[in-house]
């Protein structure tokens, strides 16, 4: 029995899918004008999990994930510039260059988090989406939803009665929120953008024709739009990050229920976010933003550190980011690393007793620290090594962490012999020149270990 929390409901419920034995899952995915920060990468790395606790549930999902390549303006409601075409002046290149570069950057990194890539791309810029945006915008326009304003065509929130469910706020509570941003056309402030016109004497890189003159369409639309063409009946979870509770998730549910008198997607889930120390939110607009290339790479350690760092703390609960803290990850996902490689290669059988367990934690709305810590019990048991390995293995079908790729790498011949070196030095204890060479070894990207009985081990530094 699965079960995930609901933010809609604000409980944990018993997940039942529209289909049975399938899922559709929606994850809102990338504005693509600036590398995605590790922040970004986290809810990924939740999501995820979450796909892969339905596989490994025996579910067949079908996972849908947008590139935000038009639309999305600074102010996330409607105003400011679109994030696309500012990032194009900043690199003097054309918006569509912004765009696939940084939609081939985000997909990179995504492999490097052993991030499953999802079924289905789906820029909201293609044609098809674009059709898609204005069929919608016109249908909602028919049942009487939408007004115009001289800057674009809007959604009138006091039409719909319970626009507030998925925020649980007051409706004044969100009209406070949507304050910060004076438009005095808006009828109320929560109203929000279904198209924008083109700004006059300007052309626009992106802009198209529509029934209600040149533009683009405003960034809900996007989702309900996308969600709606892939999934069709198939709308059982949509996901993002706690920001998009407010505004963007609460208007794509006004915008699509009023399209369809449907409900429009079942679970609702949302990761909460990495801070860096103090509590602050890291974004791309402060001068905190991280990427997996400066926080990692170039520091020569293993994304996948940062990947099993967020899995020991919950997905709903604020993670701090800190060296120190990427720091101790590392060194127990070497050691994890280790014990595995040790257990062999021989096939074993997965213990159920453990995996009954391991199901239990993950089926408690992902409650991946309770996994780890049955990962920990599996390790120091007594089961035999392949029994073990086999149930590990087992395990990281929802981890991710690439066990199954631990085959112990080969040490090139000129490190094996730096190691007998050194060995030799110790045993006349030469400590100068077996600090030296253990420092030639590190710096080749390997690691040495002295055993017992002089002996010693080489391995690759992750
Ligand atoms: P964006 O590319 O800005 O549209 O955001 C991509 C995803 O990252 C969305 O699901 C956001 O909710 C999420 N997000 C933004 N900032 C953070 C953060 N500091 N921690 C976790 N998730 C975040
Ligand atoms: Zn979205």
């Amino acid at each position: 029995m699965l079960k995930l929390y609901n933010t809609l409901s604000r409980k944990k419920e018993i997940f039942n899918p529209i289909k049975r034995g399938e899922v559709g899952l929606y994850t809102c995915g990338p504005t693509v004008y600036n590398y995605a920060h590790i922040g970004n990468l986290r809810t990924y790395i939740f999501e995820d999990i979450l796909k892969r606790v339905l596989l490994y549930n025996g579910y067949k999902v079908k996972h849908i994930m947008n590139i935000t390549d038009v639309g999305h303006l600074t102010g996330d409601r409607d105003m400011g510039e679109d994030k696309l075409e500012k990032g194009a002046k900043r690199e003097g290149k054309t918006a569509w260059e912004i765009a696939d570069f940084y939609t081939k950057a985000f997909k990179k990194d995504l492999k490097l988090l052993n991030i499953i890539e999802p079924d289905i791309w789906s820029r909201a810029a293609s044609d098809k989406n674009i059709k898609k945006q204005i069929e919608l915008i016109e249908i909602l326009e028919k049942k009487g939803y939408t007004y115009k304003t001289s800057d674009g065509i809007y959604f009138d929130t006091s039409k719909v009665s319970d626009y507030n469910k998925l925020s649980h706020l007051k409706l004044e509570e969100l009209k406070e929120g949507a304050r910060v941003e004076k438009n005095p056309e808006k009828k109320n402030p929560t109203d929000f953008a279904l198209w924008k016109f083109s700004p006059k004497n300007e052309k626009r890189q992106m802009e198209w024709k529509s029934p209600w003159g040149i533009g683009f369409p405003g960034w809900h639309i996007e989702c309900s739009a996308i969600s709606m063409r892939h999934l069709k009946n198939q709308l059982d979870i949509h996901c993002g990050g706690i920001d998009h509770i407010n505004v963007h998730h609460t208007n794509e549910i006004a915008q699509s229920e009023a399209a369809t008198d449907k409900k429009f997607f079942n679970y609702w889930m949302h990761g909460a976010f990495l801070n860096i120390k103090g509590g602050k939110k890291m974004a791309k607009s402060e001068d905190n933003f991280l990427t997996i290339e400066n926080a990692f790479l170039k520091k020569g350690i293993n994304p996948l550190v940062f990947r099993f760092a967020t899995l020991q703390t919950h997905y709903r609960k604020p993670m701090e980011y800190s060296e120190d803290s990427i720091k101790s990850a590392k060194n127990a996902l070497n050691s994890l690393y280790d014990q595995i490689i040790k257990l062999g290669k021989k096939k074993g059988m997965v213990n159920e007793n453990y995996q009954k367990i391991f199901l239990s934690a993950i089926n408690d709305d992902l409650n991946m620290p309770k996994a780890l810590a049955v990962l920990n019990k599996v390790i120091k048991s007594n089961l035999s090594e392949k029994d073990k390995l086999a149930t590990l293995l087992d395990f990281d079908k929802v981890f991710g962490l690439n066990f199954v790729d631990l085959k112990k790498e080969k040490i090139p011949q000129n490190i094996l012999e730096l190691g007998e070196k050194r060995q030799k030095a110790r045993q006349e204890k030469n400590w100068e020149l077996s600090d030296e060479l253990r420092r030639e070894i590190e710096k080749e990207g390997f690691l040495v270990k002295d055993l017992k009985n002089n002996d010693f081990e080489i391995s690759k530094k992750i």
